[in-house]
């Protein structure tokens, strides 16, 4: 999929729902996804980069996006629930959903791990994760064709020393990946889960400080594989763990 060349309107009169769209993969993702015809819900924590991104999208030709600002790590289940009625209400049904927003928390030995960052981490990559999921099931089921992402790592798949907080919580989105796709396998939607690799973004510059950034792809060149992922060719994967790069 690394090589996947959408078509210019792979994604045209499809809804996706975007987490983190402000900055980093989420950006990228979303001006793609627009780029190719998909009206994108921006939701994400800062204003100001969400409505930069709407504004490209505007200015690119795109069809007119929606925002939705949300702190995740604040939002109650009832947030999650008005978000649902209101997105169902205005379009109907939604055909894609990206879970993409992160924190790194800290990185560390695991006998240092401070309680307060672990549950930052858990509620902001896992609990609002699952909120969300759950309160658009309904809108995503309406949908002819339905597809689920969410966002891993290499340490969701494999751990690593110091990366225990983080880890942990890229764990815990495989196995809701995991139980979500094989609950809905003979279903229109399909779930599955993909780890962008190392990519340009300030989380990364975050993790690896003395890394050049000028070595690493760029977002919007390990695109190919979410393109993929939302369009009608994947129709058939689920419960798939892939790679972007
Ligand atoms: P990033 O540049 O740090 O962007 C993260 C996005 O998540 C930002 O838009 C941020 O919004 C949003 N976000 C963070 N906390 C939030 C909150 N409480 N509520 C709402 N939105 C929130 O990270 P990235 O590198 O693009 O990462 C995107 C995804 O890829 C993450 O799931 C990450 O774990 C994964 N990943 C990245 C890499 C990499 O090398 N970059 C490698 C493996 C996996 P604000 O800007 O408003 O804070």
């Amino acid at each position: 999929m690394l090589e996947y060349q959408a078509t210019e309107n792979l994604l045209k009169n499809k809804t996706i729902l975007v987490t983190g769209a402000g900055d980093g993969i989420g950006r990228a993702a979303s001006l793609a996804f627009a780029a190719h015809g998909a009206t994108v819900i921006l939701l994400g924590k800062t204003v100001k980069k969400l409505e930069a991104v709407y504004d490209e999208i505007e200015q690119a030709g795109g069809p007119q996006p929606a925002i939705i600002p949300l702190d995740l790590k604040g939002a109650t289940e009832q947030n999650y629930i008005d978000m649902a009625e209101t997105i169902e209400q205005q379009f109907g049904h939604l055909d894609g959903l990206l879970h993409n927003a992160s924190l790194l928390g800290v990185l560390g030995p695991f006998e240092h791990i401070s309680m307060s960052s672990v549950e930052e981490v858990m509620k902001v990559n896992v609990i609002a994760e699952i909120m969300l999921t759950k309160a658009l099931l309904p809108v995503l089921k309406k949908a002819p064709l339905a597809s689920l992402v969410f966002t891993s790592s290499g340490v969701g798949r494999q751990g690593r020393a110091f990366w225990g907080e983080y880890a942990m919580s890229k764990f815990a989105t495989e196995g809701m990946m995991q139980s979500i796709a094989h609950e809905f396998q003979d279903s229109n939607l399909r779930t599955n889960s993909i780890n962008p690799g190392a990519t340009r973004t300030s989380m990364r510059a975050n993790a690896y400080p003395a890394e050049n950034p000028q070595t690493l792809k760029t977002p919007a060149e390990i695109m190919p594989t979410y393109l993929y992922l939302m369009g009608d060719d994947s129709k058939d994967i689920n419960g798939q763990q892939l790679n972007a790069q």
